[in-house]
């Protein structure tokens, strides 16, 4: 049976009730009702002349989408103010705690249009609001991508090219120094050059805002400042645990973005759900988008990246030399630079080509002396895990599991032993060095689709580099 207008209408307030958040709809749909039905037209009733200018310009698309697919059937909308209420008053009044979405609407919203809703939303005129401070060296050309890491790149990439509409909210997470904030303000950068107004910012100088904003009586600002963002990215947001008052203003931050379909992309060093000391209706909403983690760059990955930047510098890396320094720095690319960086320093100061040699005693020069894992200790902790022995893992067996075991103990002798590939096939019982290779490539790709041996290669190889940093 169809449903009527008014079951529609109803059904739709109660959803819309629950869809948005509480101040939202108080302030827009509270009190809303249907005043007629004309056709397939919804004439809808709101408080005041602020209500409708939202409800018509900003947030026509969602509250068309409840009412359709309740109804059954496409239909548009007109709002009207209330009789009653436009008799007795007109305009609230104004103060600097009046709610920034009162603030925002009174910018002339923009006519009508066929434009998606994101589009239609003014871009507030604040040429006072600072902009965000971006490193001009993180951008996607970049940023290498490896096999590691099979979601976030063209994730970030999509929210880069479709800001609001994809991935609402966007988080990555993942260890220190694996590129979180490389690839956030990557996206940063495509949007400003978009026009967008991106504001990227760490959790912790949010805090700072927003208890300067406190002080110095300019809340009205610092709320603008934020909330009128086309794309807002907060960094490391981990650090609002604990802080009750930056969670509570980050929450309307977050819903009245969320709601005018703006970006909203985090990076944390860990999961949503993990988060302890961040109260959960935050946790839900972080977790309501795409949440991708990040993991460190296997062995192929920093080779290819030592390259990059050896290119950028208009150097060629001798292999051994690249096979040197990425063996060095293991988990953050952080650290691949300050090794790269200091060893192409030191050479240049010293005139010296970057020989083998020469970088040996460049990063022994400057690195505490480090406890080295051996292809032994690796082959006994794989085999071990697997239950097998190391004998299983050197011999000629090539069933199923004995073969994946052997492969894993040589991505790892790869991964964290300054071992070449020659070396490694000598010590898996005299394998060829292409076969080493095709080990580490068939581990490295499967890493990408395997979450179960990730784990295990993540695990095992903690184990093998504790206390050796
Ligand atoms: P995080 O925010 O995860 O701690 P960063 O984004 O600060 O890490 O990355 C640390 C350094 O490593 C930065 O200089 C960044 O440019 C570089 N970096 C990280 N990942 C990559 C990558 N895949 N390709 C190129 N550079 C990278
Ligand atoms: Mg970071």
């Amino acid at each position: 049976m169809p449903v009527n207008p008014k079951d529609a209408w109803n059904a739709a307030y109660t959803q819309l009730e629950m869809q948005l958040d509480r101040p939202s709809f108080d302030t827009w749909l509270r009190d809303a009702s249907l005043l007629s039905c004309e056709g397939d037209v919804f004439v809808i009733g709101v408080r005041n002349g602020y209500a409708r200018d939202m409800l018509q310009h900003r947030l026509y698309r969602n509250v068309r989408r409840v009412i359709s697919d309740i109804y059954g059937q496409s239909v548009e909308l007109r709002f009207e103010v209330h009789k009653s209420e436009a008799d007795r008053n007109g305009q609230p009044a104004e103060s600097e705690e009046m709610p920034l979405f009162r603030l925002l609407a009174r910018q002339q919203p923009p006519e009508q249009t066929t434009v998606p809703l994101h589009q239609q939303v003014a871009r507030p005129q604040r040429p006072d609001l600072p902009e965000s401070e971006l490193n001009p060296r993180y951008t996607f050309d970049r940023f290498i991508v490896g096999n590691e890491n099979p979601v976030v790149y063209p994730a970030a990439l999509a929210v880069a090219d479709n800001p609001g509409l994809c991935y609402n909210p966007f988080m990555i997470y993942g260890g220190v120094g694996v590129g979180k904030t490389h690839l956030l303000q990557a996206i940063a950068h495509v949007c400003r050059t978009r026009g967008l107004r991106v504001v990227y910012i760490s959790s912790e100088a949010f805090t700072n805002d927003m208890i300067d904003s406190i002080r110095h009586r300019t809340t009205a600002m610092f709320r603008e400042k934020y909330r009128s963002a086309d794309v807002l990215l907060v960094d490391d947001i981990q650090f609002i645990a604990g802080k009750e008052s930056t969670q509570e203003e980050f929450f309307h931050t977050f819903n009245t973005l969320h709601m005018f379909n703006k970006q909203i992309i985090l990076a944390a060093d860990r999961h949503p759900s993990q988060l302890d000391g961040v109260v959960d209706r935050l946790r839900s909403r972080f977790a309501s988008g795409l949440v991708t983690d990040m993991q460190a760059p296997g062995f192929e990955t920093r080779m290819a990246i030592l390259r990059y930047w050896a290119g950028e510098r208009g150097m060629t890396l001798p292999e051994k030399v690249c096979e040197l320094l990425a063996s060095r720095a293991r988990t953050h690319v952080r650290e691949l630079e300050s090794v790269f960086n200091q060893a192409v320093a030191a050479a240049q100061l010293s005139s010296q080509s970057l020989t083998v040699g020469a970088v040996e005693q460049v990063l022994d020069g400057f690195r505490r002396p480090r406890q080295y894992v051996t292809v032994a200790q690796v082959l006994d902790l794989t085999a071990r895990h697997h239950g097998l022995s190391i004998e299983d893992l050197m011999g000629p067996r090539r069933n199923g599991p004995v073969n994946r075991a052997r492969q894993i103990a040589m991505y790892l002798a790869r991964e964290v032993t300054t071992a070449s590939l020659p070396q490694i096939g000598e010590a898996f019982g005299g394998r060829k060095h292409s076969t080493v290779l095709h080990s580490c490539s068939k581990v490295a790709e499967d890493i990408a689709s395997d979450d179960l041996l990730r784990s295990v290669v993540a695990n095992l190889r903690d184990e093998l580099t504790k206390g050796s940093h």
